[in-house]
C-alpha cells in the first residue's frame, strides 16, 4: 500500500503553496500536486509590486519559486503533474495523476481561475505588453495612458472606474448595445467625464508590435470598422474558475466557484478549498495566500477532531 499523506494540496499558486508551509510547519506530511502551470497565475506577469514585504516590487516568477521552496524548507513534497482524477468517497482520498496515485487524510483544492480572453494571437502577444485581464493588479502601470476595456458586467464597469485613478481616459468596448451590469454601476461609470462607451462593438485585433498602441474595433451591427489609439487594454469578460475536475462531487455555485460550507471546509468533511477557486470578489496573491493559511489551520483541527 502507498503512503498516507496528511494531506494533498492541489495547485501551486499562492493558496496551495501557503497551505503547504503551514501544514508541513505543523508537522503533518504534505504532498502538493503543483500543475502544470507550475507557480500558478503569477507565472504570466512581470512585476508585482503590491504583495507586502518586497519593498522594490518583485517578478512574479521570482516570488512563486520563493514562495515554493519556503514550503520545502519544511518537507512539502512536489510533483509538477496534473490531477486526473478523485476520489473522495471513502477515506483515505484517492487522488490520481499521470504518475499514479496518491492517498491521503485530507485534501486543499486550490486550483485556481483563469481569466477569460478573447482568443486573439494579437492579445495573447500583447499580454504584460500592455493587455491585462487585472486593473488592481496593472492599472497603477497606466498613469495618464488611455485605456480600453472590455466587458459588460459589474466587473467592466468597476474595472473602467477604477482605471480612471490613473488613466487620462477609459473606452468601454462592449459588444451589445445593453449592459448586463446593474444600474447603479453604470450610473456611476456614465457619470465619471473620463469614461466613454463604444457600444455594439468587438475589438478584432490589438494593435502594437512590443507594446499595445491601439486596436481594432468592429461594429457588429454595420460591420464598419476603426482603431483606437490606447496604450493598454484591459479585459473584463470574467473568469473560469478550474473546478471541472470536482463537478457532480464539491457544491459550486453556478459559475463554478467552489462554495465552503463551514470556514473553508467543502460539503466533503476533510477536503478544503482556497484561493481563486472560491473567490470571484477579490482575485489577488495575498487573498489566495491568507486562505491558503486558513485552509491548513481549518484541516489541522479537523485532523486532530478525527484523532
Ligand atoms: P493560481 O495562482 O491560479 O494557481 C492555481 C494552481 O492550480 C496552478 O498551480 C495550477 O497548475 C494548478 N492546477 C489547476 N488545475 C489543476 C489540476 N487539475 N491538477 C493540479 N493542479 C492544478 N495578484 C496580485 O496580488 N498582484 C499582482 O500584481 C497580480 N498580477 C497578476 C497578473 C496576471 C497576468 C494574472 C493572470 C494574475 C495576477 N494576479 C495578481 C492575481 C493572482 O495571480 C491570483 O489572485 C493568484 O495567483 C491566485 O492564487 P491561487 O493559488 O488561488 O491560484
Amino acid at each position: 500500500m502507498s503512503k498516507v499523506y496528511g494531506v494533498i494540496i492541489i495547485g501551486s499558486g499562492p493558496a496551495g503553496y501557503t497551505a503547504a508551509l503551514y501544514a508541513a510547519r505543523s508537522n503533518l506530511s504534505v504532498l502538493v500536486l503543483q500543475g502544470y502551470q507550475t507557480g500558478g497565475q503569477l507565472m504570466q506577469t512581470s512585476e508585482v509590486e503590491n504583495y507586502p514585504g518586497f519593498e522594490e516590487g518583485i517578478l512574479g516568477p521570482e516570488m512563486m519559486e520563493k514562495f515554493e521552496k519556503q514550503a520545502q524548507r519544511f518537507g512539502a513534497e512536489m510533483i509538477p503533474e496534473d490531477v486526473i482524477a478523485v476520489d473522495f468517497t471513502s477515506r483515505p482520498f484517492v487522488v490520481t495523476t499521470d504518475s499514479g496515485e496518491y492517498r491521503s487524510r485530507a485534501v486543499v483544492i486550490a486550483t485556481g481561475a483563469s481569466a477569460k480572453w478573447l482568443g486573439l494571437p494579437s492579445e495573447k502577444r500583447l499580454q504584460g505588453r500592455g493587455v491585462s485581464a487585472c486593473a488592481t493588479c496593472d492599472g497603477f502601470f497606466f498613469k495618464n495612458k488611455d485605456l480600453v476595456v472590455i466587458g459588460g458586467g459589474d466587473t467592466a464597469m468597476e474595472e473602467a472606474t477604477f482605471l480612471t485613478r490613473y488613466a487620462n481616459h477609459v473606452t468601454l468596448v462592449h459588444r451589445r448595445d445593453t449592459f448586463r451590469a446593474s444600474k447603479i454601476m453604470q450610473d456611476r461609470a456614465s457619470k465619471n467625464p473620463k469614461i466613454s462607451f463604444l457600444m455594439d462593438a468587438e475589438v478584432t485585433e490589438v494593435l502594437g508590435d512590443d507594446a499595445v498602441t491601439g486596436v481594432r474595433v468592429r461594429n457588429v451591427k454595420t460591420g464598419e470598422t476603426l482603431e483606437v489609439p490606447v496604450q493598454g487594454v484591459f479585459l473584463a469578460i470574467g473568469h473560469q474558475p478550474n473546478t471541472d475536475l470536482f463537478k457532480g462531487i464539491i457544491n459550486t455555485d453556478d459559475v463554478g466557484y467552489i462554495v465552503p460550507v463551514e470556514n473553508t471546509m467543502t460539503n466533503i468533511p476533510g477536503v478544503f478549498a482556497a484561493g481563486d477557486v472560491t473567490d470571484h470578489r477579490y482575485r489577488q496573491a495575498i487573498t489566495a495566500a491568507g486562505d491558503g493559511c486558513r485552509a491548513a489551520i481549518d484541516l489541522e483541527r479537523w485532523l486532530e477532531s478525527q484523532g
